[in-house]
Order: C-alpha cells, then sequence, then structure tokens
C-alpha cells in the first residue's frame, strides 16, 4: 500500500515524500481513510506505530486556510509530546498555504501562545490545564472547532487530566468529528471514548509482544511490611517451587532473604557486588533445585541463564518498564507456563499504568489470598499428593496391619497428621481483613431496602464519593459498599446519585460518622476511592491550599497529584478561587455532547459549609448539618 491510495491531498503527499516515508504504517494504513471521510476513531497503537501522522493528515485536510481561527485541537499528555506532534504537524503543512499549528502547554510563558491564537493559529496541540485555561479566559475560541484529537489518552488519565478534558469539552461544539488514540484498552477509556465519540471505528494494532501470552500476570496490592507474608504463602500454596524474587535495592533482597529463611524456606540472594564465584555457587544451588527461592536485583540477574522458574515476584515494582520485561521474561520459556506477580503499594498506580502501557498489557488485579484459601489450597493438594503415591503403594505397612479401626477413622487421623505437620503457621496481615464489600461483588444481595430512597430519611446528610459512572459503577455498587462494607443499618441509605466521576449519597446524620471512620479510603469495584462529608465544589476548592489539586483515584492506575507542571497546578488553584466555576452536579454535561452547555454556574445550587446548616439541592431547602 503507498499513501497515494489513502486519498491524501497532493500537498500533504509532497510533503511525505519530503519527509522521506514511503509506505504508511499499519495505524495509518487503516485511520487514515475512515478519518478522511469524516468517521470518529479510536485507534489503539502505541508510541512509535506512526499515529501522529495518522491523525495529523485527516486533521490538516479537514482546515479551511481561509478561516483563520482554530479549527483542530488535540491534546497531550506532555509538554514535550505536544511540541513533537505540533514539529510534525508544520512538516507535513510544508505545502499547505496559510495553515499553521501551534503546541499550548503549561509551565511556560503565557505571551508568544496568545500571540499564536491572536494570530489565527488554525492546528492546536496542547496539554489540558494550559488549554482549559485559555477557553475559560476567553483567549482560545472555539466555535470553529471540527475535530478534537486525544493522543495518548489513557496516560492523560493516569496524569488526572480527566476533569480538565472534560471541561474543555464542554466548550466545543456538539458537530465535531473525535480521534482518541490510545496504548491500552480499559473500561475508563471504553468510557471515556463513548462520551466523546460518536459511533467511533476501532482501530487496534497489535504491537510486536513484550511479554508471552503464556505468562499469567497477576498485581496484588500489599502494604511493604505484608510482604514477606504474601510471598509466604505464595510458597505455601505450592505455586512458587522455583521463584525468582526481584527487588530494586540489596538491602531489601537481604530482608527478603532474611524473613524467607526465618520462616524456614530454602532461600538465598544474588547481589550486583558478590564475587563472581559466589555468585555461581549460589546459580548452580538453584539450577539444581536446592533452593526455593533466589532473591535479586536487577543488576544481579543480568545475564542470568535460568529458564525454567515457574514464578516471578516483583516484590517492588522495577523503577523502569524495560526491567519489568527483563525480569518476568525469566518465567514461561519455551512455550511453558508461568506467573508473573507484582506487589505493588498505594504510591505505584502511575508506575504501573506505565508498565502496562509500555508491555501492551493489562494486568489482573487480584486480592491477596487469606490464610484460610491458603490452607485449603494446601489441603487439596497434599490429598492429590496421596493419590498419586496411593497410586503406585503396594504392601500395608506391617504396623498398621494389626490396627482395629474403621479405615475411615484412620484416613482422617492420618490426613490431619500430615496437614498439621507440613503446615506452617500463617501470619496475620492487614490485608486479611474479610472485606464483606467483596462477598456483595462476588455476587451475595447486599441487605438493601427496597424501595428506600432519599425520602425515606427523615433527615440526610450527603456523603461525597470520588468515584462514578465512568468506573462502571451503578447504585446498587455503592449501596453495597454502605452497607456491607460501612456496616449502614438498613434504611439508612437514601439516594444515590452517580455522576461521572463523583457520586453523592444521602445518609442518614447518625450513621455518616461510621460510614466516614470505614469508608474513608476504601475499594469499590477494584478501584481505590474516597468517602467524605460532601462540601460542594466551591467551598472545597477555595479552602484548598495554593497548588493543591485534589487526588483523582479509581483508574488504572493512581493519578498523581502533583504530576501536573507547576504553572498549570498555579492556575488551577487559582481558578478556583472563582466565583463562576459549574457545580458539581453539572458534571455530566461536559462529557455528553451537548457542546457548550456550562460557561457560568448555577448559584441557586451553591451550598454553604460551616455555618451549620447546608444547602440541599435536592430537596432545595437548607438542612442543617449534625
Ligand atoms: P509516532 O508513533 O507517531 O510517534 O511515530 C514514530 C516515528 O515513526 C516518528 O519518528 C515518525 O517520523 C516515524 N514515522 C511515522 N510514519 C512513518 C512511516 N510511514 N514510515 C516511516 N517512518 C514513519
Amino acid at each position: 500500500m503507498s499513501f497515494s491510495e489513502l486519498g491524501i491531498c497532493p500537498e500533504i503527499l509532497e510533503a511525505i515524500e519530503v519527509l522521506g516515508f514511503e509506505t504508511p504504517s499499519p495505524i495509518q494504513g487503516r485511520a487514515i481513510p475512515p478519518a478522511l471521510a469524516g468517521a470518529d476513531i479510536l485507534g489503539l497503537s502505541h508510541t512509535g506505530s506512526g499515529k501522529t501522522l495518522a491523525f495529523s493528515i485527516p486533521a490538516l485536510e479537514s482546515i479551511d486556510p481561509s478561516v483563520h481561527a482554530v479549527q483542530v485541537l488535540c491534546l497531550a499528555p506532555t509538554r514535550e509530546l505536544a511540541v513533537q506532534i505540533c514539529r510534525e504537524v508544520d512538516k507535513l503543512a510544508l505545502f499547505l498555504d496559510g495553515v499553521s499549528a501551534a503546541p499550548i502547554y503549561g509551565g511556560a510563558s503565557f505571551a508568544p501562545q496568545l500571540a499564536a491564537l491572536h494570530r489565527g493559529v488554525q492546528f492546536v496541540v496542547g496539554t489540558p490545564g494550559r488549554i482549559f485555561d485559555l477557553m475559560e479566559q476567553g483567549e482560545l475560541k472555539t466555535d470553529h472547532i471540527s475535530m478534537l484529537i486525544l493522543d495518548e489518552a489513557d496516560e492523560m488519565l493516569d496524569m488526572g487530566f480527566q476533569e480538565d478534558i472534560e471541561r474543555i469539552v464542554a466548550f466545543l461544539p456538539a458537530e465535531r468529528q473525535t480521534l482518541l488514540f490510545s496504548a491500552t484498552m480499559s473500561p475508563v477509556i471504553r468510557a471515556l471514548v463513548e462520551s466523546l465519540a460518536h459511533d467511533p471505528q476501532e482501530i487496534a494494532i497489535e504491537r510486536p509482544q513484550l511479554t508471552v501470552p503464556t505468562c499469567e500476570q497477576t498485581v496484588y496490592e500489599v502494604v511493604f511490611s505484608s510482604r514477606i507474608e504474601v510471598l509466604s504463602r505464595l510458597i505455601e500454596m505450592g505455586r512458587m517451587k522455583r521463584g525468582l524474587v526481584f527487588a530494586n535495592t540489596k538491602r531489601v533482597v537481604d530482608d527478603i532473604v532474611d524473613g524467607l529463611l526465618a520462616r524456614g524456606y530454602s532461600v538465598d540472594r544474588l547481589h550486583g557486588d558478590m564475587p563472581q564465584t559466589l555468585r555461581e555457587r549460589v546459580m548452580d544451588s538453584f539450577r539444581k533445585g536446592n533452593l526455593n527461592v533466589l532473591a535479586a536485583t536487577d543488576i544481579a540477574a543480568r545475564g542470568l541463564d535460568i529458564d525454567d522458574v515457574d514464578m516471578v515476584v516483583n516484590f517492588e515494582l522495577p523503577r523502569e518498564p524495560e526491567d519489568y520485561v527483563h525480569r518476568i521474561g525469566r518465567t514461561a520459556r519455551a512455550g511453558r507456563k508461568g506467573r508473573a506477580v507484582s506487589f505493588i503499594g498505594r504510591r505505584d498506580f502511575s508506575l504501573l499504568g506505565r508498565i502496562e502501557r509500555f508491555v501492551g498489557v493489562r494486568m489482573q488485579r487480584e486480592r491477596v489470598m487469606t490464610a484460610e484459601q491458603v490452607a485449603q489450597v494446601r489441603r487439596e493438594s497434599l490429598v492429590d499428593e496421596i493419590l498419586e503415591r496411593a497410586a503406585t503403594a503396594e504392601n500395608m505397612p506391617e504396623e498398621l496391619g494389626d490396627i482395629d479401626f474403621p479405615q475411615e477413622q484412620l484416613l482422617s487421623a492420618m490426613f490431619e497428621l500430615l496437614v498439621a505437620r507440613t503446615s506452617r503457621e500463617l501470619q496475620p496481615i492487614p490485608e486479611d481483613r474479610p472485606s464483606k464489600f467483596s462477598r456483595h461483588a462476588a455476587g451475595e444481595e447486599p441487605a438493601i431496602e427496597k424501595g428506600s430512597s432519599w425520602s425515606n430519611l427523615q433527615e440526610s446528610v450527603t456523603l461525597f464519593m470520588n468515584g462514578g459512572k465512568l468506573l462502571g459503577l451503578r447504585p446498587k455498587d455503592v449501596a453495597g459498599l454502605f452497607y456491607n462494607e460501612g456496616g449502614a443499618p438498613k434504611g439508612t441509605v437514601g439516594d444515590i446519585r452517580l455522576f461521572l466521576k463523583h457520586t453523592l449519597i444521602e445518609v442518614s446524620p447518625e450513621v455518616a460518622p461510621q460510614l466516614l471512620e470505614r469508608l474513608g479510603t476504601c475499594l469499590i469495584c477494584g478501584y481505590e476511592v474516597n468517602v467524605r462529608e460532601d462540601k460542594g465544589r466551591p467551598a472545597e476548592k477555595a479552602s484548598a491550599p495554593r497548588g493543591f489539586r485534589p487526588r483523582r483515584p479509581g483508574f488504572d492506575a493512581e493519578p498523581k497529584a502533583n504530576s501536573r507542571p507547576r504553572e498549570e497546578k498555579r492556575y488551577s488553584s487559582r481558578r478556583s478561587e472563582r466565583d463562576d466555576r459549574p457545580e458539581r452536579g453539572s458534571d455530566d454535561a461536559p462529557f455528553s455532547r451537548r457542546g457548550s452547555s456550562y460557561r457560568g454556574s448555577s448559584r441557586r445550587e451553591r451550598r454553604e459549609t460551616g455555618s451549620g446548616f447546608f444547602y440541599d439541592r435536592f430537596s432545595r431547602r437548607p438542612r442543617r448539618r449534625d
């Protein structure tokens, strides 16, 4: 296939020739024709696949050079990417008279960006925070925007740009073409596409596999102090007959070895600065199967020639995605099955997201196995072992020959003895705490009072939860969380109002303190969320310290509060002090294709806090805050 077969105009074809590109890459071949025809696109392709050209060409063709106003808006997660895209657009527009592009990003002076807008650039590529600032200031006019592009949408969400994206979209005309590109697919991306695009064509480009499909990749969220115990449980369950455990530092490798030795497992270490002879000896022992577990740093493990490891454990996530690939490449070799288990902490979600994007695989999130589950698996594998032996066992031992006991009773006693002799005592960890909510998620009905609604509550207070429809939550999920995990008595949870990114829950005042304590930070459908008293957006934001950006958990990766450039954060807090902010409840509007549906706020719905009363926008009357 050649570029000329894609229906591209002669001016751009000439520019492509100057660039020296001969054949379109797969994403270009598949995305350019439908995009030129006006279709919305969901492109699943990684960096390096040529996606910039895939969206820039149709975008440039959609521009009317006689109109000196922004017509294409491309959002990118970082200034570097914005600048890079802009450079590529400039090159493609070499022979397009009167068409120009400009990058707009935070952390830089406004002056040149404003000058470009005043000059009448038609193609703007920018980071969401600054773009929104300029839109809100009325400097970036949106009336002529006919195409929205989101590049590396998954990364933008991971970086916490979702709110800005929603607000930007609210400014855009409903009649527009939307092209969204992402390296990974997830329910959040799916929800984003559905809310932004109209009947999008999905184009997925397979990237060369970095990890093999026979390697099952799992993630456990485990606090650091529980990790030795979880490692022991993996060994106990017989899932790590020969396991490699990776840590980022020598000190942690030592801790792993000491911790496992103290529990009686056969384990040794590999440090980068160990003498070669010692390393050889340890390796030899591991190869021969004398060691259950080998704990190593990345440097020490380089060049290791071991190929039948049944499990690789990332005791800590590696800091570089490439190291993850190297680490787990030691299992599931030569078509064999293998497992890679990664322990992560709360702060690791964004790193996890980066690794997942790099390998192009979404890892399975699992709850840590409880002591009971471990015990059950052990019993089952003992039965398997007994049966295996029984198949070849011949004579009844003499010592048992004369015993006059019912066979069942004898077997049962022997089995329990075996279990007791071979099991190690497991230590309780915080992750063991039974999650009633997980029982609900597993299909048990939550104790929801049928027909309960806010109107049933004589008095109510409103709680806020920072997760909503975009996480796929349904009212019954939230009710399940509040009743089961929060322990709310029957009928004390009223109206549950789900918005895109948050939920407002009416509860009886008596039960609110308990719920706030139990659900301050909790898990719902696998996402971490916070439940707090609803204070209403304006007051909440205005009281936030300068530069503070609330955390927005709930995506594949934990969004970083400080992931935006300082300049952008400063402006976002400055914005927050204004009066004309949209009410939180209007969140649905920005994501619909209704276009610029909000530009001011409904003062009627603003709430007072701190006075002992708050304005209840459902009943539209003041209520006392207990
Ligand atoms: P991207 O995935 O858009 O970041 O592109 C990755 C690199 O591939 C960039 O350096 C492009 O200049 C280059 N590139 C894009 N399309 C082609 C093509 N059809 N042939 C060769 N190189 C390309």
